[in-house]
């Protein structure tokens, strides 16, 4: 038996809770978010791992995290979230085109790699609530840039003992994510259009959640709070899974030898995906380079290269709009770690941030960021490396992880580095049919997104997913639209009270 983990916010004292705890808070009440207070190292050996099934990796990895979870409670979320709700038996299948391997993180219920971690969140979260004796409702509040809450629905809905809000910007995501959350079924489930972006969501639900009135009339209502965003320490453990397996899986083909080094590619909006390899690392998956990828938003791009955050900037919307996001909350993390696990210096700088809209950390933090390497890509250079890697290598890739693989081709040629690469594959084309299809010189404005699906469907023989089938014709169940101010309102009318 390894030693308990216990977690504690970024910017608070070191009060430490268990991991059923902090998945069932979501966000510390300091604003701060739960970190672990050591990182365990894998029990098995690569060689070991590389023989085990997805589910049989995600315990392998979960339990050392999730301590306070049994071995029964863990294997029963798990055979729960991935089963035939993926449309592969691998789950996570990894795919070689173009000179990198495409960890395909798409085969969920909602297309993207967001069903990765909600396909299990709820099952994490009832099982936290029954360990923990709680009584209230747990109201589930998301920002979502536009996957998240598809996939937080789908997880959550008719869940007993759960309601679910998620907030999109109304104008700021995809056809098909929009078409996808507002035909939500489910009486315990809420989609809000804002009057913003991304961020103005993301601020407004972080808003919500530390505002201890709120609670406290929140509780003598029977309801309580938590966060199905990447925020919740519960979303995060889940996505380290997939680095594991895919480490395993290289290692089962023979691509690599036990203890190569590989690197990943992650096209990253609020930084929870990379953070995910960032542990896997810590955790024992040998990955020499992290490659942070940004569209046209490239904050973090800057950061990296300067070491200065600063989110003054124009927001743009972009045809990766999952990643359109300016303040990452994930870094977060990121940066408690790389001050020595020091909340003091983490709440500084996000006091700075909160004021400024940007900080800069110290030399020697940079020191520790060696293995990362920040990289963006244009609208223009995302579109050509979908039409290359379809067009030379007959596999097709969506906005996102065209992001990613646009960045691994400029590191390529700036560094001639030739370790094995894996880039996360974030979601499927059909979720974003029309830049696909744009991106292939075949879009048409007259068409909508659905007869486009067909043509592209036509075009490279791979199949219409059932989750964009299957919303063609639904009816449309959420309509309400609201200024960035009425959040909290909107919420108290939802529960009623
Ligand atoms: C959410 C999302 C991202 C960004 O992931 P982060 O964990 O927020 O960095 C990238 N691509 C797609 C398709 C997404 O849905």
């Amino acid at each position: 038996m390894s030693k308990e983990v216990l977690y504690s916010s970024t910017r608070g004292d070191k009060g430490c809770i268990k991991a059923s705890q902090a998945i069932l808070r979501g966000l510390a009440p300091d604003g701060g978010l739960y970190v672990p207070d050591h990182i365990p190292h894998l029990e098995k050996t690569l060689g070991e791992i590389s023989g085990l099934s997805y589910q049989e990796t995600a315990y392998e990895v979960m339990k050392l995290l999730l301590t306070d979870y049994t071995e029964e409670e863990l294997k029963y979320c798990i055979s729960h979230a991935y089963d035939s709700k993926f449309d592969t038996e691998e789950i996570a299948p990894l795919s070689e085109a173009g000179g990198a391997y495409f960890l395909e993180l798409y085969h969920g219920a909602t297309i993207a790699f967001k069903d990765m971690a909600l396909s299990i969140l709820p099952y994490l979260m009832t099982t936290a609530a029954k360990k923990n004796s709680i009584q209230n409702e747990i109201v589930i509040l998301t920002a979502t840039s536009g996957d998240t809450g598809k996939a937080a629905l789908a997880g959550f809905a008719e869940v007993p003992g759960t309601r679910i809000i998620v907030f999109y910007p109304k104008h700021g995501v995809s056809p098909i994510q929009e078409q996808q959350m507002v035909t939500q079924k489910g009486q315990n489930t809420c989609v809000i259009g804002i009057e913003g972006n991304f961020d103005d969501a993301q601020t407004g639900v972080k808003k919500i959640f530390t505002d201890p009135e709120l609670a406290k009339y929140m509780d003598s209502k029977g309801f309580q709070f938590s966060s199905a965003n990447s925020i919740n320490i519960g979303r995060l453990v889940p996505q380290i899974v997939y680095y594991v397996y895919s480490y395993g899986k290289l290692l089962k083909e023979g691509r690599i030898a036990e203890g190569d080094p590989i690197n990943v590619v992650v096209p990253t909006g609020n930084f929870g995906n990379i953070l995910a390899a960032y542990y896997a690392g810590k955790m024992g998956v040998p990955i020499a380079k992290f490659i942070c990828a940004s569209n046209s938003n490239k904050v973090l791009f800057d950061f990296f290269k300067t070491g200065e955050y600063d989110r003054n900037r124009e927001f743009v919307l972009t045809s990766s709009p999952s990643m359109d996001i300016l303040i990452s909350s994930n870094l977060e993390r990121l940066i408690y770690h790389i001050a020595g696990d020091s909340s003091e210096t983490d709440a500084k700088y996000m006091k700075e941030l909160a004021d400024n809209g940007k900080y800069e950390i110290t030399p020697a933090m940079r020191e520790q960021l060696k293995n990362f390497y920040g990289g963006y890509a244009t609208e223009e250079e995302t579109y050509k490396t979908i039409a290359d890697l379809f067009n030379n290598a007959s596999y097709l890739i969506d906005t996102h992880t065209s992001v990613a693989a646009a960045v691994y081709n400029k590191y390529k040629e700036e560094t001639g580095d030739k370790t094995v690469t894996v880039i996360a594959s974030t979601a499927s084309p059909y979720k974003f049919t029309r830049s696909v299809m744009n991106a292939l010189s075949k879009g048409d404005d007259n068409k909508d997104d659905f007869a486009l699906a067909d043509e592209l469907c036509a075009l490279s023989g791979v199949a219409i997913p059932d989750a964009v089938t299957s919303i063609r014709n639904a009816e449309i169940r959420h309509k309400t639209v609201v200024e960035k101010t009425e959040m909290e309102s909107a919420v108290k009318s939802f529960l009623g009270i």
